[in-house]
């Protein structure tokens, strides 16, 4: 007797293992990603009312940031990556809601897509990563340098343009509210002539498209399931 019903205890518990186990792996039915692990949130900086940059000869930062993004997506896509843009138009959206939505979507990495631009000086040019020093982050990654380091050296290599290197910021709400490891890709200098005839051509694009697919691949293969 007794024998049965530790045997019915035992049952129940593998029963109740199986079932998590398998919930766990359809958890798509309750409306949530399969995993965190292919979803990235790239998000394309500015929009709407918020131009951006203005370069050299009036084109928008906001509108170059999403042609760049768009491209990204649908690289990532057929990569078989969960890709989400923040915004797919010429819309304004609110930094805050940026981070939440990525944090919602438990994307695995988060990219931010701007141009750069400096006030009376077009002889800088060249291409910078910023992160957030200070990440309160649940995924046991490397710390975000690593991830910025990588991505400007995949650029650098990727488009031949001259490396301003990676910048810690702790005041930029993008970085600061997104619980995973986020970056910002400043693809370039509008504010220089030469950079920014680059940037609005297609064949340069698709480099720094590229490039930061390469960067996040690597990023990945060094930060494996966890
Ligand atoms: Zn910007």
């Amino acid at each position: 007797m007794i024998f049965r019903r530790i045997r019915a205890i035992f049952l129940i518990i593998v029963l109740i293992l199986i079932f998590f186990n398998v919930f766990q792996r359809f958890s798509f039915l309750k409306g949530d990603f399969i995993s965190s692990k292919k979803v990235i949130v790239i998000d394309p900086g500015h929009g709407g009312k918020d131009s951006g940059t203005i370069s050299v000869n009036n084109h928008y930062e906001k509108d170059i940031n999403l042609e760049i993004a768009k491209k990204l997506h649908e690289k990532l896509m057929s990569m078989d990556y969960k890709v989400i843009l923040t915004r797919e138009t010429d819309e304004f959206v609110d930094n805050n809601y940026r981070a939440d939505m990525a944090n919602e979507k438990k994307a695995r990495i988060f990219v931010s897509i701007h141009g750069n631009a400096i006030e009376n000086n077009n002889s800088i040019n060249g291409i910078q990563v910023l992160y957030y020093p200070n990440r309160r982050s649940t995924i046991n990654d490397s710390n975000n340098d690593v991830l910025a380091q990588i991505m400007l050296d995949e650029l650098v290599k990727g488009t031949g343009a001259t490396d301003k290197g990676i910048i810690g910021r702790e005041d930029l709400i993008v970085l600061n509210q997104t619980k995973m490891p986020a970056i910002i890709v400043e693809y370039g200098f509008l504010s220089n002539e030469n950079e920014e005839k680059l940037l609005l051509n297609d064949s340069y694009q698709d480099k720094v498209v590229a490039s930061i697919v390469n960067g996040l691949e690597y990023y990945f293969s060094l930060n494996p399931e966890n």
